[in-house]
């Protein structure tokens, strides 16, 4: 028999009956098991993600498939055919935690390499490009995708006045608005790292480099009537699908490609090559193969792994960095500062967040230090004692900048809708465009005719055919749009 016992170890006599005085009688407070039960109930809920709060997760690993030690001194990339263990969480971004998961919706797609050089995080989305390239516009724009503060509804107006106010947001909303914005499953949908990062080899040679995880399982994505039956149907469907496929053997496999630039390129490439609503064209960079990640575990307990899964696209190993990318900045101090308000600040000893390297520092006490604190050992350095000293030669390479500081925009912002059309006239089929279109026009049509006709204009500018389509769906004329 296994003893039922309180939170402290003590043997509970009964779980059914609360101590009363008398039969019937007022409860007693010295029912200590039952206020203990019903304290910790009330304490089950953690804060909710503000962004990607509905998710799933898998475990599994990641395999090297090419060597690229040329490029970086990444330990956990540093041979073909070395494994490393990973941990990735999926998930949609504007819903709450209860919300369908067939929403359209950009989706997470963040892992977490556990290597012996402690975690790399690579926290990306389904789609190579997002919104907005400068932080300071991020609070802005989530605001606008989640319910107006009158009505505690989604508003149309709201989503769409902010877009068509923020042009450069058109090459991310012509992919949320295509059918990759209801992904059929987590499993049929590709995973990028969308910023560009800096990988440095053991010469301290820098490159940039892009990351893009392409489903072995092939897209697949759901129609706008899929998606509008899913949500009433299963509001769980992708959660599903990932936990039965991994629980019936079938595990789903992603190749990893990545793109890499010299820095001497970076300077004179025709995009800005760390703006983050721009991709790096397959013709110019192509994408090669570097490996391969399979996901072949199912978490235990959600809220365990999954729920309290924290990734950081600041977690580098030596081999890798951030590049000058202005959002992924803002990110390198948005997601810890997340955590540390919603798990606290030794979130980092959460058994799914935990280092497999060993950790060894002077951070010392907090809220919930559950390991031993480092005992009786130093709590400052430099120290003349036996214990962690820094490792030189372990960091990024140094590298120049120069300029002016101010508050300033990206360069070449003129070429925001370059690629925008060419997703709409050289990517898309005419299948993708018919069913793009026909999204648009079903969202965009609830919001307010002025907002419509601007952001009309915008798809234009990405390409006249998409501009005239969408004008069209939603009975505007040139009149309208003049
Ligand atoms: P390519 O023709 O070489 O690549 C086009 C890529 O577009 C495909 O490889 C595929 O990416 C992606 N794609 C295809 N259909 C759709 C769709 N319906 N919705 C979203 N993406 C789709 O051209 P370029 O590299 O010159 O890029 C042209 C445009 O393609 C870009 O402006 C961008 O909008 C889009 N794109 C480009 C990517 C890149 O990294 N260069 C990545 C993804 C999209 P995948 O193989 O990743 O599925």
């Amino acid at each position: 028999m296994k003893r039922m016992t309180t939170n402290f170890g003590q043997p509970v006599d009964n779980d059914l009956d609360s101590m009363t005085a008398g039969n019937p009688g007022p409860v007693l407070i010295q029912d200590v098991h039952l206020v203990e039960k019903l304290a910790h109930f009330n304490r089950e809920r953690i804060p909710e993600r503000v962004v990607h709060a509905k998710g799933a997760g898998a475990g599994g690993y990641f395999e090297v498939t090419k060597d690229v030690s040329k490029w970086t001194k990444a330990k956990f990339l540093s041979e073909v055919g070395k494994r490393t263990e990973v941990f990735v969480r999926f998930s949609t971004v504007g819903g709450e935690k209860g919300s369908a998961d067939a929403e359209r919706d950009p989706r997470g797609f963040a892992v977490k390499f556990y290597t012996e050089d402690g975690n790399y995080d690579l926290v990306g989305n389904n789609t190579p490009v997002f919104f907005i390239r400068d932080p300071l516009k991020f609070p802005d724009f989530i605001h606008t995708q989640k319910r107006k503060p009158g009505t505690n509804l989604k508003d149309p107006d709201m989503f769409w006045d902010f877009l068509s106010l923020t042009p450069e947001s058109v090459h991310q909303v012509s992919i949320l608005f295509s059918d990759r914005g209801t992904p059929r499953s987590y499993r049929n949908m590709n995973g990028y790292g969308s910023h560009t990062f800096k990988w440095y080899n053991d010469r301290g040679e820098t490159y940039y480099v892009k990351y893009h995880f392409k489903t072995d399982q092939g897209i697949e994505n759901l129609t706008m009537e899929e998606a509008e039956e899913m949500k009433g149907k299963d509001p769980d469907h992708a959660t599903r699908d990932l936990h039965e496929a991994i629980e019936e053997g079938d595990f789903p496999s992603w190749t990893l490609q990545v793109q890499i630039m010299t820095p001497e390129e970076a300077k004179e490439y025709r995009f800005d090559p760390f703006d983050v609503t721009k991709v790096w064209p397959h013709d110019d960079y192509p994408p090669m193969d570097i490996g391969r990640m399979v996901l072949d575990r199912n978490p235990d307990n959600y809220f365990a792994e999954v729920e309290q899964a924290a990734f950081s696209p600041g977690n580098f190993v030596p081999g890798i960095a951030a590049s000058e990318d202005k959002m992924l900045q803002g990110r390198l101090f948005a997601y810890p500062d997340a955590h540390r308000y919603r798990l606290g600040a030794n979130y980092h000893q959460i058994p799914v967040n935990a280092s497999k390297a060993k950790v060894d520092n002077y951070q010392r006490d907090g809220s919930m230090r559950t390991d031993g604190n480092m005992g009786g050992g130093p709590n400052y350095w430099p120290n003349s004692y036996d214990a962690a000293e820094p490792v030189p030669g372990e960091g990024e390479p140094m590298y120049p900048v120069s300029g002016m500081a101010g508050r300033q925009p990206y360069k070449h912002e003129n070429d925001d809708f370059v690629q925008a059309g060419a997703l709409y006239n050289k990517a898309m089929n005419d299948q993708d465009r018919a069913n793009l279109v026909r999204n648009i026009v079903a969202h965009l049509g609830n919001a307010r005719r002025d907002i419509q006709q601007r952001q009309v204009k915008i798809f234009f500018k990405a390409d006249p055919d998409y501009g005239r389509r969408v004008a069209e769906g939603l009975g505007l004329s040139e009149d309208d749009l003049a």
